[in-house]
């Protein structure tokens, strides 16, 4: 049980075991970490499992702000 991925916040503490709030741009903007939370098929937020491409579930999505959601542009342009 080594803890080796500090650095990862689809690891990193937070209290639902999602990525806190404020991180989530961060993560829009790493598209390595979407993709993981995709092919978890978990929200990276708050790991509901009606997600898409961006990670994020429904109503994850309707709290994004304009920043965030201009992050999550690049995901639906790439289907
Ligand atoms: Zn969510």
């Amino acid at each position: 049980m080594s803890r080796k991925s500090v650095d990862n916040p689809l690891f990193d503490d937070s209290v639902n075991g999602g990525v806190p709030r404020y991180r989530v741009l961060e993560i829009l903007l790493n598209a390595k970490w979407v993709e993981r939370a995709v092919k978890s098929g978990r929200c990276f937020v708050c790991k509901a499992t009606d997600i898409d491409q961006t990670g994020l579930c429904l109503i994850c999505r309707s709290f994004l702000s304009d920043e965030e959601r201009a992050a999550t542009e690049p995901y639906y342009q790439a289907v």
